[in-house]
């Protein structure tokens, strides 16, 4: 199973490494909750004060549920922020994404003005699963006119697991993004 135990506490201040760590924790462990229920899926994003640290938003992917092909997680999180706020920009926020996100969800990213974007599992991670469009996060931020810290990838083994559980697996089976189950025991690549 998941472990998914917080780390950086017990009053010690917590390096800005150990804080990513922590909020990566928390979106695997919201995400892994869509495994109890009919529509699995393992993209999550959240969404925080970049200062403060503090809870905006989290969101997990609904393109099943919603049958919606654009409803992957961080877009989602994003437009649930900004309604939230009444306000197109998220600058002062920071989005934790328990995947490196595609090219759409982060040129949304940008558009919405966020300070910075830390991934969990990269595109490459998710290939292994699901069909992608791969061009880096960073490379779509470093071609756009709007500043955005793209870092990761973060805690890549324990996101990279709610793409390997076994709910997941079966799921992808009936994605219209799915790929082909692998022969059990292959190795996948881009390790
Ligand atoms: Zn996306």
């Amino acid at each position: 199973m998941l472990d998914c135990a917080m780390t950086s506490q017990g009053g010690k201040r917590a390096s800005a490494e150990e804080l990513d760590e922590a909020r990566m924790r928390e979106i695997v462990k919201f995400t892994a909750r869509t495994f109890l229920t009919p529509y699995p899926a393992p993209f999550g994003a959240l969404i925080v004060d970049t200062k403060t640290g503090r809870r905006l938003i989290r969101a997990t992917n609904a393109v099943m549920r919603e049958n919606d092909p654009s409803s992957h997680a961080e877009l989602r999180a994003v437009r649930l922020a900004s309604k939230k706020l009444r306000r197109t920009s998220l600058a002062g926020f920071t989005m934790y994404s328990t995947c490196e996100p595609c090219p759409m969800c982060m040129s949304n990213a940008l558009w919405a003005r966020l300070d910075r974007v830390v991934y969990g599992a990269t595109i490459a991670d998710a290939n292994c699963h699901c069909l992608q469009i791969h061009i880096p996060a960073k490379e779509v931020a470093g071609r756009s006119d709007m500043k955005c810290e793209v870092e990761g990838p973060v805690l890549r083994e324990l996101c990279d697991s709610l793409f390997r559980h076994p709910k997941m697996q079966k799921a992808f089976r009936t994605w219209s993004s799915g790929k082909p189950r692998r022969r059990p025991g292959s190795r996948k690549q881009g390790k």
